[in-house]
């Protein structure tokens, strides 16, 4: 019988149905043409071309930008039964030339490269002895100067097409607007490329956002109903990064700081660490993430605000890419929105560049204080529709309540008019709760009569006020770099009382505890010790070959497991998840925890 993509599916990877553009994207690459492959994170890219890959007589060449990465993927497809290898700075001379003999005897199926490797002369002339059968250039945003991570080598990728004419390439990405999109298909000399586009929903992923009030009670708050669960932290400096692990550990946590301050070693413990065991939270700064490619991450939180609305899906996108429900969890004040808006005009670059920076911290400010679905408006800045509201959002779960500010931001613009436009948010919210300064007597300003008229508020909540007149453009900061709060053109209607202005009491909702969603692997109660007894054998079982618990299987296949209960093989082959290798290589012991726990369970039953 000849090996057909669906084969190969079932067969080595164990799945039964190719999900939605897979399939296409595999008999174009067959076809011997290029592609554009745009589907989000954890929607199965990989598959796009390590199915091919088996399926000719050639090789596939995977470029790759990290690492870590590739040598993960290498290991998940070793244990699959798939001849993968990788070329990279890292490697020593006998493994290269362990690759090479691969290659030589045609048995080396999948070879993941670095752009910067792959490049060079002696590299591209010894590939072009072998038949390449299709490049596959992975996070192929990377050669897009607009995009967020923008790589110098992408771009000599440009010259495959000459080096290789007779080769397909597939681009493949999860984040790329209509701009990004055509500088791929630019820069990389793609010839008459097919584009696939799938959404960017992420509907496992929940989203919420609240407002920074006492961010480590918060935070701990959180993370209490995700005892024993991966994730991922993000703050903005390194110091945070130590002293929120720091508390994390002493709360009981599992934590770990990982910025680029710590030493190389330390660095790679913390992050063997996350992906070889459960329950890992990481702690760091955004140099920690890209090419994590752990699937059962079950929650990622901002302390801080992330640069973009682009940089906030990819970092979000780490959660839940076993499609098991997952958190993405974040606060923010309005210390974040004058820091952000400080640091995109202090930033170097020409007006332009500071434009396009302005315009896009804004849709993510935006984004923030949105009264709608959170899902619809992020998927809307993409490009993408969502019909209904999502229900997995905060917004839809709890309707942030409005008041008419109205009034309010009069106060506040008034004191910010009054003072003379020269002050940062903490002075003039003392004028307008009545908290004398000596600064504020010499300044005369005590003398105002806008003095304490905003006493009905409390600083907190003056703070949210500010905050959102900010975000809404009603008031700015001062760009010299003092951060004075300033009127804008908007300003002017409001102050007339020409228009209204509705505001969020977010403080209230903040303060609400939240029913608390479980977002474990989807077992019953009942079968729940079983897939406990699956994860400690698994756990054993990567230990013993070396690899990540979940390059054995995804929690989905363990769960699936614990709730069919085979008990042969063949049964076991029809657990999604499974394909043959694994099977043979892991079958038996998994086997023998299942019927051990029904014979358990049998003689533990009362007689009639
Ligand atoms: P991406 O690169 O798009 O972020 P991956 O290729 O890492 O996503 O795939 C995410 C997960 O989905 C992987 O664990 C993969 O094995 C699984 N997967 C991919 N295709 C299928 C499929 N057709 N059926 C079931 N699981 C799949
Ligand atoms: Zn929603």
């Amino acid at each position: 019988m000849t090996a057909t993509p669906q084969s190969i599916l079932e067969d080595v990877f164990g799945y039964s149905r190719f999900r939605s553009v897979q399939l296409e994207v595999i008999e174009r690459a067959m076809a011997g043409h290029d592609s554009l492959v745009l589907l989000p994170t954890g929607a199965g890219k990989s598959l796009c071309y390590q199915i091919p890959s088996l399926l000719g007589d050639g090789f596939t060449l995977v470029v790759s930008p990290l690492i870590a990465l590739m040598q993960d993927q290498v290991l998940a497809l070793e244990q699959a039964g798939v001849a993968a290898g990788c070329l990279n700075s890292t490697l020593s001379a006998d493994a290269q030339r362990e690759v090479y003999s691969q290659l030589d005897d045609g048995s080396l199926k999948l070879l993941y490269i670095a752009p910067e490797r792959l490049m060079q002369p002696a590299t591209l002339e010894r590939l072009s002895k072998y038949k390449l059968s299709l490049i596959a250039v992975d996070e192929a945003h990377c050669v897009s100067q607009w995009g967020h991570d923008f790589r110098e080598d992408y771009l000599l990728l440009g010259q495959l097409t000459e080096q290789f004419p007779s080769t397909p390439i597939m681009a493949l990405t999860a984040t790329a607007t209509d701009p990004v999109r055509t500088e791929i298909i630019e820069r990389l000399r793609l010839r008459n490329a097919h584009q696939f586009v799938t959404g960017f929903d992420r509907p496992n992923i929940r989203y919420e956002v609240q407002s920074k009030l006492t961010p480590k009670q918060q935070l701990a708050s959180f993370l209490n109903r995700h005892r024993g669960n991966s994730g991922i932290i993000y703050c903005m400096s390194r110091k945070k990064t130590e002293s929120t692990a720091e508390s994390l550990m002493a709360a009981g946590f599992d934590a770990l700081p990982y910025h680029a301050g710590l030493d190389a070693a330390t660095r790679a413990r913390h992050q063997k660490r996350f992906l070889s065991e459960d329950g890992v939270i990481v702690v760091a700064t955004i140099a920690f993430g890209m090419g994590i490619d752990k699937p059962d991450v079950r929650f990622v939180v901002h302390m801080d605000l992330p640069k973009s609305m682009e940089a906030y899906y990819q970092e979000t996108g780490r959660a839940g890419r076993d499609g098991n429900a997952a958190d993405a969890w974040m606060i923010y004040g309005l210390q974040d929105v004058v820091r952000l808006r400080q640091m995109v005009d202090e930033s170097p670059g020409s007006e332009e560049h500071k434009r396009k920076e302005r315009a896009k911290l804004d849709a993510l400010l935006g984004w923030c204080e949105v009264t709608s679905c959170r899902r619809r408006s992020l998927l809307a800045y993409f490009g993408d529709q969502l019909e209904e509201p999502c229900g997995n959002c905060d917004v839809c779960q709890i309707p942030p309540e409005v008041f008419d500010g109205t009034v309010a931001a009069q106060k506040l613009m008034s004191a910010v008019y009054r003072t003379g436009q020269r002050f940062g948010a903490v002075y003039v919210l003392d004028v307008l709760t009545g908290k004398a300064s000596d600064k504020m007597q010499n300044n005369g300003h005590t003398e105002l009569n806008v003095f304490g008229i905003g006493k009905e508020y409390t600083t907190v909540q003056w703070r949210s006020i500010l905050r959102q007149l900010l975000v809404l453009g009603f008031l700015t900061v001062d760009t010299s770099g003092y951060g004075a709060i300033q009127l804008t053109e908007k300003s002017r209607p409001l102050l007339r009382g020409e228009i209204d202005l509705p505001l969020r009491k977010d403080l209230l909702v903040a303060a609400k505890t939240r029913k608390p969603k479980a977002s474990k692997a989807p077992v019953n109660d009942a079968d729940s010790d079983l897939f406990d007894a699956l994860r400690a054998c698994r756990k054993e079982l990567a230990a013993e070959h070396g690899v990540p618990p979940y390059v054995v299987f995804h929690d989905t296949t363990l769960a699936h497991m614990a709730s069919v209960k085979p008990q042969t093989k063949t049964e076991l082959l029809a657990v999604s998840g499974v394909g043959q290798a694994k099977l043979d290589r892991f079958g038996r012991d998994f086997l023998d925890v299942i019927e051990h726990y029904l014979d358990r369970r049998t003689s533990s039953t009362p007689d009639p």
